[in-house]
């Protein structure tokens, strides 16, 4: 499995990982499903942005690179995104030329008089088969430079480009220059996956051009299938518009963590619409995604602290294993993670009920836990370690004189500083307290916990507490 990777020129927006969760549920479930996988994801560390922007601050390209890389793997671990094999571009360079040589040879390719090479596309009569597009018409011999373009144009795109003055560029057995976009795919993902390989995913935007230029550049080359699935997923939008830093609805994940918002919300937002389907990004669903993940969270708390007596029902152990078939099914129809989301709401809402009226048994207890870690597997937001993970990015927002930095977020930071124990101990004082009907102390117990970030709540089988 081959997953196309960050482009490493700025810090990850909420669309990029939309995909790379979407992506991240693909892998969990395959795994879950008994298979075994060889998962690879790139960095693309040189291209055209890389470039200019490294140029312009006057750093290398490595530099430049080097911040937005961790910062991509930060955030990916912040949304519980499983690490694939990484491979850099840069670090492919010799083989990527000599791809373009063989290709040369085999006249798919072809020199520029400035010294960059293309691909010949009206040799590769099977063009567009991926983005479903018919290139007919289209001009023998029209070049295009950059590695985006417009959609209905089929041109010879640039394998390798040609150095420009102050440009970063690399020497190899075709001459000096650099890789194209696309190349570097076809490259690392063989290198790495042989000839032909089971699946390539990427986000939508990805079929035409790069994808269809992948295809195009190993077909040529093998012969052969290169990747037998494909997976796209559909882009977010915010409020039903495309995301851009002019319209101001443009968010990078780190954007969400400082307005307060957990990561584990975030995922679960993001995960939430099968990949199918376009995710409409929006405050309000932000916060029921929270609201979710805090009724799991809750579920499980019950579970695991509560004091059943002996003994095991029918009906419990029932309801655990159509959940988990529910899952199954859901999730083997096309990833449909709504479906999935749905059976374990179900089952919360049963169980829950069940436990109100007394009717949960010690023995029915592993059933349900059973069946929420195998939703767990591949939703991944049922670890409380959210504060860790806003606590690190605080201390990067205040190392970069970030202005943004929301009350919720220092709130949520400072209820990680008090430890469980410390919290249960204030807990235990505050019920003595209300046993000896000295409500004075109780509330100001619970005023000091809330300014600390937990949230006490104080219910009929006796004091809860959560952190913010
Ligand atoms: P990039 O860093 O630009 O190479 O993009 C990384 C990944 O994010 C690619 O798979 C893109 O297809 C994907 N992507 C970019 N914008 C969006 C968006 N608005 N929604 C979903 N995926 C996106
Ligand atoms: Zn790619």
């Amino acid at each position: 499995m081959y997953a196309c990777g960050p482009t490493v020129y700025d810090y990850g927006h909420i669309g990029n990982f939309r995909t790379f969760v979407a992506v991240d549920v693909l892998h969990r479930f395959l795994r879950q499903s008994g298979y075994k996988l060889h998962y690879v994801m790139n960095i693309t560390d040189v291209d055209d942005k890389i470039i200019r922007n490294s140029a312009r601050d006057g750093v290398s390209v490595k530099q430049y690179t080097a911040k937005y890389e961790k910062a991509f793997l930060e955030d990916a671990a912040a949304l519980n995104i499983e690490e694939a094999q990484l491979v850099r571009a840069t670090d492919h360079i010799p083989e990527m030329a000599e791809f373009v040589a063989k290709l040369q040879e085999k006249d798919f390719a072809y020199r520029a008089e400035d010294g960059s090479y293309y691909f010949r596309i009206a040799k590769f009569p099977s063009y567009g088969k991926l983005s479903k597009r018919d290139f007919a018409g289209m001009q023998d011999g029209a070049r295009i430079d950059v590695d985006e373009y417009e959609k209905d144009s089929a041109r010879d795109f640039a394998l390798w480009k040609a150095p420009k003055p102050g440009e970063a560029s690399w020497d190899s057995v075709i001459g000096p220059g650099r890789p194209g976009w696309h190349i570097e795919c076809s490259v690392m993902s063989m290198e790495e996956l042989g000839e032909t390989f089971d699946l390539h995913a990427g986000g939508e935007d990805l079929i035409f051009p790069h994808h269809e230029n992948e295809i195009a550049q190993s077909e040529a080359l093998t012969g052969k299938p290169f990747a037998h699935f494909w997976f796209h997923a559909r882009f977010l939008l915010v409020e039903g518009e495309k995301m851009s830093k002019s319209q101001g609805n443009f968010f990078t994940l780190r954007d969400l963590v400082l307005k307060g918002y957990k990561p584990s919300s975030i995922r679960f937002l993001l995960a939430s619409i099968p990949y199918r389907h376009q995710l409409n990004f929006t405050w309000d669903g932000l916060q029921q995604a929270a609201a979710s993940v805090e009724r799991l969270r809750n579920f499980r708390q019950r579970l695991t602290g509560g004091q059943f007596s002996d003994g095991s029902g029918e009906i419990i152990a029932r309801l655990a294993q159509e959940t988990k078939d529910r899952l199954r099914a859901g999730l083997e129809d096309d990833l449909n993670t709504a479906q999935a989301q749905a059976a374990i709401f179900d089952m919360v809402r049963t169980a829950n009920a069940a436990i109100d009226a007394g009717q949960i048994k010690k023995g029915d207890v592993p059933p349900l836990l059973a069946a929420l870690e195998q939703f767990d597997e591949i939703f991944a937001v049922l670890k409380d370690d959210d504060a860790a993970k806003m606590k690190s990015i605080l201390e990067w927002a205040k190392s970069e004189g970030r202005e943004d930095i929301s009350k919720d977020l220092i709130d949520a930071v400072a209820a990680q500083q008090l430890s469980n124990a410390d919290v249960e101990k204030r807990i235990a004082e505050m019920e003595a307290a209300r046993k000896s009907k000295d409500f004075r102390a109780s509330d100001a117990i619970r005023a000091e916990l809330t300014s600390a970030g937990i949230i006490v709540e104080i219910t009929k089988d006796g004091i809860r507490w959560r952190r913010k």
